[in-house]
């Protein structure tokens, strides 16, 4: 039996578990929290800090491969491991370009793929660009706020930053590519995410996307040329802005499966946690086209309660013809937080929308 671990005890690691059995691996997981969703699941469970060399090194040891499933971990830990003789992938170096937005900006540029005009900033400098504009803290969140709309310089967090001019979105899509040890390439088509039309929400993702198939395939070809510039191995998680005047920008990028990607476990022929293992055992491949066109409901904890969440309506959204539910076992819900998601099938559009509409209104997640 293989043994890999998996960095990141969250939902994608638990649902990454749940395609590593198809493919008979023992999975080991690293996580800080004997709370978190993989635990009881793994064939063992380490608690220890994921941004800690020596936990990662540790863990690490008696493996053959070593992933991810979040990019803020200790990349000396990663390694630390691939010294020893562990395949480590997605390899150390695209992990330290993921985790720095600056770092990211700048890559794209140098290389050609089109972004936002951009500036990367630290606290006293002089701003080229015009207000408003966007901030972004370089690494992880500033306060837990990590990206904010600034009208004026006052505004700025003293924080070093990437800036970047305001784009005019029309859409704002992923697309999920996987990368394989033999170097095999696929994308999954774009996942559209569907805002809110007043609020800056997304209400649900869609697969396929509602834009025009040449533009899709655009898109695809972007993001697969990122994957082969990087040479990285295992899944990169592509964030892009399509443009009011049909221009695809690139956001930013993960190096690990991806929350939208949700949506192909249930909606593509392969799903991107299958294709994740695929691409690091070396294994062809699996087709990525879309079955049934499918939407996807966030689960999240209700603002302004904290406590053990339950799910009141749960046999009535279930009754919803072709819809689907994975809960990911939080013990503990916080405001907004991510505790599941729904996925709804339908061949035809307007009943999607319609059994979309109805999940929304029955969707109910108590606190206690
Ligand atoms: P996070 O890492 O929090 O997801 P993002 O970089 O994806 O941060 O930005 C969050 C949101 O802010 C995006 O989904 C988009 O709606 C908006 N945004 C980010 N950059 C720009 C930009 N250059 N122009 C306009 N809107 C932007």
């Amino acid at each position: 039996m293989l043994r890999v671990g998996i960095v990141g005890g969250g939902q994608l690691g638990r649902m990454l578990i749940q395609a590593g059995i198809d493919f008979a691996l023992e999975v080991h997981v690293l996580d800080s929290s004997a709370d978190s969703p993989c635990h009881g699941l793994a064939h063992e469970f380490v608690v220890g800090s994921v941004l800690e060399a020596e936990a990662i090194r540790r863990f690490a040891r008696g493996l053959n491969l070593l992933t991810l499933e979040l990019e803020n971990v200790s990349v000396e830990g990663l390694e630390g491991a691939r010294e020893e003789g562990i395949a480590v992938f997605p390899q150390p170096e695209v992990v330290r370009l993921c985790q720095d937005k600056g770092l990211q900006r700048q890559y794209y540029a140098e290389r050609g793929f089109a972004g936002p005009r951009f500036q990367l900033w630290a606290p006293g400098e002089p701003i080229h660009l015009p207000f408003p504009l966007i901030q972004k803290s370089r690494r992880g969140g500033y306060d837990g706020r990590g990206v904010q709309r600034v009208p004026s310089p006052e505004a700025l967090w003293p924080v070093p930053s990437l800036l970047e001019e305001e784009v005019p979105i029309a859409k704002e899509v992923s697309v999920i590519v996987a990368r394989a040890r033999h170097g095999e390439i696929k994308a999954f088509p774009p996942i559209e995410a569907v805002f809110h039309p007043t609020a800056h929400l997304v209400t649900h993702l869609r697969l396929p996307a509602d834009i025009d198939p040449q533009a899709q395939k655009e898109a695809q070809e972007i993001a697969m040329d990122l994957a082969e510039s990087l040479q990285i191995v295992g899944l990169l998680a592509v964030e892009f802005f399509y443009t009011t005047a049909g221009k695809w920008l690139i956001n930013e990028s993960a190096p690990r499966p991806h929350n939208t990607g949700h949506i192909t476990t249930r909606a593509t022929w392969t799903s991107q946690f299958e294709q994740h293992w695929r691409a690091l055992l070396g294994l062809p491949l699996g087709e990525t086209q879309v079955h049934t066109p499918a939407a996807l409901l966030n689960i999240l904890g209700p603002p302004g309660q904290t406590g053990k969440p339950s799910y009141p309506t749960l046999s009535q959204l279930l009754a919803i013809p072709g819809l689907s539910i994975h809960l990911y076992g939080k013990k503990r819900s916080t405001p907004y937080r991510k505790l599941g998601h729904i996925i709804i099938l339908s061949e035809d559009i307007p009943t999607l929308q319609a059994r979309l509409n109805e999940a929304q209104a029955l969707l109910h997640v108590a606190v206690s």
